[in-house]
C-alpha cells in the first residue's frame, strides 16, 4: 500500500532537551494509526510537526510524494489538505456550529456548502444545534463538532490529538464507533495520539508505543497485547503483577508458577510481567496447580472480579510475601482467607531481562 503520510527521522528539541527522537512512521491509505504513550513522550509534538503547527527541526514530513516539511522549509498547514482536531485548533467562537463545518468547503458553490455541513453533523449527532454558537455548547459537543469539521472537506489525511477526552464514558464510546466508521468510509490515512491504551486497540489498524519520544514497538493491536517487547509495553496494556527473580534450568519460579525463561542466560536476573487476566485461581485442585495463595480482598468489577491474593514463597526462616492480582471472568468473590488454587495462562505471562 501506498503511504500518503510519512514521517522519517524526525526529532525535536524543547530547551536542549530532546522529546522526539529519530520517530518514523508511514501511514498508508485508510490505515488508522494510533501514537500511544504515557504522558510527556512526544505523542502531540509529533502530530503537531505531522500537521505543520510545530517548525521541524530534523527529518522530514512527506503527503504522498510531496515534501510538506524539511528543516527551514515549511508547507503551512492550510495548504497541506488535513483535516486537524486538536486541543488549541477550537471553534472559531463568532461562526455558527453550521458555519464552522461549512469553514473549510470553500471549493463548494455557497448553498451546498450549508447542506454539506448539516450532513456532518448529523453525523456525529450534531445537526439540531447547527444555528448555535460555540459557547453554547458543552466541551464534548463542542468536540464533536470539531470532529464534524474536520471530516467534512474529506481530507486525505487527519490528524487526531485525545479526540474524545472531554466525552463522558457513555458518549466516548459512542462518538468513537461513529468516528472509527466514518474513518474508515473516508478512506483518509488518520494519526491519532491517545494515552489510552483500550481507546487505541479500539480505533487503530497499527499502534506505536512511544516511550522518551522514541518508539518502543509498533505493530497491529494484536502483536502487541500478545507479543510486547519489553516490560513497558506489556504494562501499558494495562495492569500487570511483576516479578523479579533469577533464571534457573530455563525458568524463573515465581509465587505463583513457573515461567520459561526462552532465551535468558543460566543465573541471569529476569522480569516476569504477568497479566491479572494470566492469573486463573480455583477452588478446586487440578494436576496443573500446584500453587496455592489466600484471598485478601475480592472486589467486582463488572464483567469482571478482580482477586487480591496474597502469597508466600521461600523456605522458613526466608519467607517472603508477595501481592499479587487475578482478574477472573464474571463473578468470582471468594471469601477473605480463603485458600485457593493457582495456574498460570501462557498467552499472558511474558519474561524479560530485568
Ligand atoms: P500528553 O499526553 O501529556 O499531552 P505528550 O506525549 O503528547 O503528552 P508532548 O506534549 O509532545 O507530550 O510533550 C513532550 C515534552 O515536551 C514534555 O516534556 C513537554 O513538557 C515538552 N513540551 C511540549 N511543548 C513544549 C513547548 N512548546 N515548549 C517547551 N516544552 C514543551
Amino acid at each position: 500500500m501506498t503511504s500518503v503520510l510519512r514521517l522519517q527521522g524526525v526529532s525535536h528539541q524543547f530547551d536542549n532537551i530532546r522529546v522526539v527522537d529519530d520517530l518514523t512512521l508511514d501511514i498508508a491509505q485508510g490505515e488508522v494509526v494510533c501514537l500511544l504513550g504515557p504522558s510527556g513522550c512526544g505523542k502531540t509534538t509529533a502530530l503537531r510537526i505531522a500537521a505543520g503547527l510545530e517548525p521541524l527541526q530534523t527529518g522530514r514530513v512527506l503527503m504522498g510524494e510531496t515534501e510538506v516539511a524539511a528543516p527551514g522549509r515549511q508547507v503551512p498547514p492550510e495548504q497541506r489538505g488535513i483535516g486537524l482536531v486538536f486541543q488549541d485548533y477550537a471553534l472559531f467562537p463568532h461562526l455558527s456550529v453550521a458555519d464552522n463545518v461549512a469553514f473549510g468547503l470553500s471549493d463548494l458553490a455557497k448553498p451546498l456548502r450549508r447542506e454539506k455541513a448539516l450532513t456532518e453533523l448529523r453525523r456525529v449527532g450534531m445537526d439540531s444545534a447547527a444555528n448555535k454558537f460555540p459557547h453554547e455548547l458543552s466541551g464534548g459537543q463542542q468536540q464533536r463538532v470539531a470532529l464534524a469539521r474536520a471530516l467534512a472537506p474529506n481530507p486525505r489525511i487527519i490528524l487526531l490529538d485525545e479526540p474524545y477526552s472531554g466525552l463522558d464514558s457513555a458518549l466516548r464510546a459512542q462518538v468513537r464507533d461513529d468516528v472509527l466508521h466514518l474513518l474508515k468510509e473516508s478512506g483518509a490515512a488518520t494519526l491519532m495520539v491517545t494515552h489510552d491504551p483500550e481507546e487505541a486497540m479500539f480505533m487503530a489498524d497499527r499502534i506505536a508505543v512511544m516511550r522518551d519520544g522514541r518508539i518502543e514497538q509498533e505493530g497491529s493491536p494484536h502483536d502487541l497485547y500478545c507479543y510486547p517487547n519489553s516490560a513497558f509495553v506489556a504494562g501499558f496494556f494495562g495492569e500487570v503483577n511483576a516479578f523479579t527473580g533469577p533464571v534457573r534450568d530455563g525458568h524463573v519460579e515465581t509465587p505463583v508458577g513457573l515461567a520459561a525463561a526462552g532465551d535468558l542466560p543460566e543465573g541471569a536476573q529476569a522480569t516476569v510481567i504477568i497479566r491479572p487476566e494470566g492469573l486463573r485461581v480455583t477452588t478446586q485442585k487440578s494436576g496443573e496447580n500446584l500453587y496455592t495463595a489466600r484471598v485478601m480482598q475480592a472486589r467486582l468489577l463488572g464483567r469482571s472480579s478482580l482477586i487480591h491474593l496474597h502469597v508466600q514463597s521461600g523456605e522458613n526462616g526466608s519467607t517472603k510475601e508477595w501481592h499479587f492480582h487475578s482478574r477472573m471472568p464474571g463473578i468470582f468473590l471468594p471469601d477473605a482467607g480463603t485458600r485457593l488454587h493457582v495456574e498460570f495462562d501462557l498467552g499472558q505471562i511474558f519474561v524479560f531481562p530485568a
